[in-house]
């Protein structure tokens, strides 16, 4: 495999075992836990000059922390996104600065592809010629996209709504179906949600890409819209790597924002829990964070807890709303499912958790164009 230097292998987050990621290939070997991977941060000498004298057009201009060499990945330019100042947000919450993240610019639209971009080249590296996931449909349509560039073939199992296998039902029955898949054919290497060790490490740049853009000065908040946690787990991690070497100095609070149709973190974490309990009856046009069964829950809440950070879950109607809002107010689209996060910074600011001089940001996970068809008919509904 062609990995990075400071790169030294994949840690279990259970028994704390670290495996070599030649032959360690998804979860934990032992005993099934999920595998992070682990650097020498010792061996990393970047400073924030080496890295601003670098183009900013791709998140592997972080290749130092990421276990892939650049030249190795299967790559289309993603992350490398806009940090959107919104003034008039940042009234109407009553703090400094409200910054939009706007992850619509990817490749495919949604932040999914950086977690693709390292998993599919972790495919690429391990010899599969075929990867497979089950999706709600944004990580489908990334890992589709990657396993093309790489010449690979993908098997995608989405539910009803490439060699893509459409299963009538909900995302668990396509989860069901992707499992006999995996079952019969086992040289397919999984992309799935925190089965891969690679997509939540690619999903860490966008913290290294927020702080950098800011001046380097970390943000007080960064709100969410949370399912499997991919991203809010990889971000945590990113900000504690630019802590410990010495790039910044405190970690910013995260906040996981859901539906409150489908809110199995926000749940766990009101109970003070160390882990949620599966949400029975999920129910939210959200779709990209429509996960009753969050299997990385006692990660996210970590995240949470150790970054002084809090869950909060707001009604459809409302993120529907934000959605509109934050359009007519900055100009800028924000999907159904991500405007969970901006529905939920405004009621944490109504809760007191925002101070006046604070700066939030707001991660806007995927283009508004992917799901124009759900905020038109809340708009219709409304009679506008
Ligand atoms: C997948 C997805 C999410 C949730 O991602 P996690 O990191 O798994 O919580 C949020 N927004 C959009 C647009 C998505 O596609
Ligand atoms: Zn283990």
């Amino acid at each position: 495999m062609e990995t990075t230097e400071a790169f030294v292998g994949l840690t279990c987050v259970d028994c704390g075992e670290t495996f070599d990621p030649e032959t360690a290939t998804h979860r934990c070997p032992d005993c099934g836990g999920i595998l992070d991977p682990e650097y020498d941060y010792d061996a990393i000498d970047l400073t924030r000059e080496a890295l601003e004298s670098r183009p900013f057009e791709s998140m592997w201009r972080y290749e130092e922390l990421l276990p892939f060499t650049r030249d190795s990945a299967v790559t289309m330019d993603e992350g490398a996104t806009q940090l959107v100042e919104c003034p008039k947000l940042a009234d109407e919450l009553g703090v400094a600065r409200v910054l939009l993240k706007d992850e619509g610019r990817n490749p495919t639209g949604t932040f999914k592809d950086r977690g693709q971009t390292a998993a599919v080249t972790a495919a690429v590296q391990h010899g599969a010629t075929d990867v497979a996931l089950n999706s709600a449909g944004n990580a489908g349509q990334a890992a589709a996209a990657y396993a093309a560039r790489a010449g690979l073939d993908a098997h995608v199992f989405l539910p009803s709504g490439g060699d893509l296998t459409v299963v009538e039902g909900r995302i668990g029955d396509a989860g069901a179906a992707y499992a006999d898949a995996m079952d019969e054919h086992d040289d397919w290497y999984s992309v799935k949600t925190f089965v891969t060790p690679y997509r939540h490490e690619g999903k860490k740049t966008m913290l290294y890409e927020v702080i950098e853009q800011n001046d380097w000065e970390v943000p007080d908040h960064v709100v969410y819209p949370t399912g499997g946690g991919v991203g809010l787990v990889g971000m945590h991690k990113g900000a504690k790597e630019l802590r410990d070497l010495g790039l910044t100095d405190e970690l910013p609070s995260m906040y996981a924002a859901q539906s409150s149709g489908c809110a199995p973190v926000v749940e766990a974490w009101e109970e003070g829990k160390e882990i949620h309990e599966v949400w029975d009856v999920p129910d939210t046009i959200c779709g990209g964070i429509e996960i009753p069964d969050p299997g990385a829950s006692p990660l996210i809440l970590d995240a949470l807890r150790e970054s002084d950070g809090g869950a909060v879950a707001t009604s459809d109607e409302d993120i529907l709303d934000s959605a509109v809002t934050v359009a007519q107010h900055e100009g800028l689209e924000m999907g159904a499912t991500c405007a969970a996060a901006a529905s939920g910074a405004w009621e944490l600011a109504r809760r007191g958790d925002f101070d006046e001089d604070d700066t939030v940001v707001l991660l806007n996970t995927g283009a508004g164009n992917k799901d124009d068809d759900v905020l038109r008919s809340h708009l219709m509904g409304k009679g506008i």
